[in-house]
């Protein structure tokens, strides 16, 4: 099996690199390949995602993503801004399926922005569809606006839209998740004022009936955006269009103490995928080796359990950084008094030393 790692921009490549040390001490046999991605991959080659990094992704069985972007790169044209890379990505190599899980350590309630009887043993799946929806319909752009109060008025637009299809394949994900956990899905959509999600929830409703043992039930996004602050643990599984999923998966990342800790799975229809942090390139603490490199590592765990078919070796990923939070130690983001404050690179080594010892770590 072959892992295309695109560490691209900022703490991506401080975070890969710590994913990357704890892959290798798993002591299983994968083929790796390097390629730049972002605003590294246009300093170097003058595009975000170069064709030679694109053919990587293509081939590999998996891919690991680091985040891409820096604000020096926000006046170049849309085409060529680094985040352009992931859209890029998504698409060319059918992601349509993003896993985001938000889970709440119990060593971490206090870093939460909620109150710890709130989040404590906190435990939802977000599944966001990840490529159709207003952020690729077409037609887009600017224009004079053709009627309305302010006719000719300079306009901006986009096109929300979704065809069955989508929807469907979606659903089916969103279906079996929900067998394999609690057997409970929440479709959130905005069926009460847009059409594009009055159809969404048509169609989850029909592919419901394949799927009997799973309760469904819909909920609009404004009123799931506030019960994800008022009582989160009434979630289990969540499905939901690209922006509604994009912006709520956001929420939920803070409840569990920090973005730094969330992992991600985005995967096509045969369980290829790209496994990356939820978080972005976090400019402003970049090169200072503060960046919290767990999200990263949790996201090889879900690619050895969901694309490189080894689960026990995902679980002591897991494991280990369990251990590691128990044992106290803290990157900076989820840190509260009477932890162990850490960079980067000493968490890389806490996790690659729980895994190889298996005993475990007292605080330094
Ligand atoms: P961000 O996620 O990079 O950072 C938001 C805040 O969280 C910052 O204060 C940052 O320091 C902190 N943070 C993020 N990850 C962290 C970690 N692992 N450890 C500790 N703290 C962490 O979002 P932003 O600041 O809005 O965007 C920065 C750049 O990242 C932009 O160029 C944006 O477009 C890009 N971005 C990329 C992706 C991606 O590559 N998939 C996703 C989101 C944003």
């Amino acid at each position: 099996m072959k892992i295309a790692i695109l560490p691209g921009d900022g703490i991506g490549t401080e975070i890969v690199a710590q994913a990357e040390r704890v892959l290798a001490a798993l002591d299983l046999r994968f083929e790796t390949e390097h390629a730049l991605v972002g605003g590294a991959a246009y300093e170097a080659h003058g595009h975000p995602l170069p064709e030679a990094t694109l053919a990587l992704a293509k081939a590999a069985d998996a891919v690991l993503f680091g985040a891409v972007g820096d604000w020096k790169y926000d006046k170049l044209e849309r085409a060529l801004r680094p985040e352009q890379a992931i859209l890029g990505l998504r698409k060319s190599l059918g992601l349509f399926a993003n896993f985001r899980p938000a889970i709440c350590y119990p060593e971490l309630t206090a870093a939460s922005s909620l109150k710890p009887e709130l989040v404590g043993g906190l435990d939802i799946l977000i599944i966001r569809e990840l490529t159709g929806d207003i952020y690729f319909g077409q037609p887009r752009g600017r224009r004079s606006a053709p009627d309305g109060a302010f006719t000719g008025a300079e306009e901006a637009f986009d096109t929300m839209r979704y065809t069955r299809p989508e929807i469907e394949r979606i659903a089916h994900v969103a279906f079996k998740a929900a067998q394999k956990r609690s057997k409970r899905l929440t479709s959130v959509d905005k069926a009460n004022v847009l059409e594009t999600f009055q159809f969404w929830k048509d169609v989850v409703t029909e592919v419901h009936a394949q799927y009997p043992d799973v309760a469904l039930d819909h909920m609009y996004v404004d009123n799931a955006a506030m019960q994800l602050v008022r009582a989160p643990k009434k979630f289990d599984v969540v499905v939901t269009g690209n922006m509604f999923g994009d912006i709520l998966s956001d929420e939920a990342a803070m409840l569990t103490g920090s973005i730094g800790m969330l992992p991600s799975a985005s995967l096509d229809a045969h369980g290829k995928g790209l496994y990356e942090p939820s978080h972005g390139s976090a400019p402003d603490i970049a090169g200072r080796d503060l960046a919290n490199p767990l999200a990263t590592i949790l996201s090889v765990a879900m690619m050895l359990r969901f694309t490189l078919n080894q689960p026990e070796a995902a679980a002591r990923i897991e494991q280990a950084v369990q251990a590691v939070l128990a044992s106290g130690l803290r990157t900076a983001d989820i840190w509260a008094e009477g932890g162990t404050k850490v960079g980067t690179r000493q968490m890389g080594d806490a996790v690659v030393a729980a895994l190889t010892t298996k005993k475990a770590i007292t605080k330094s």
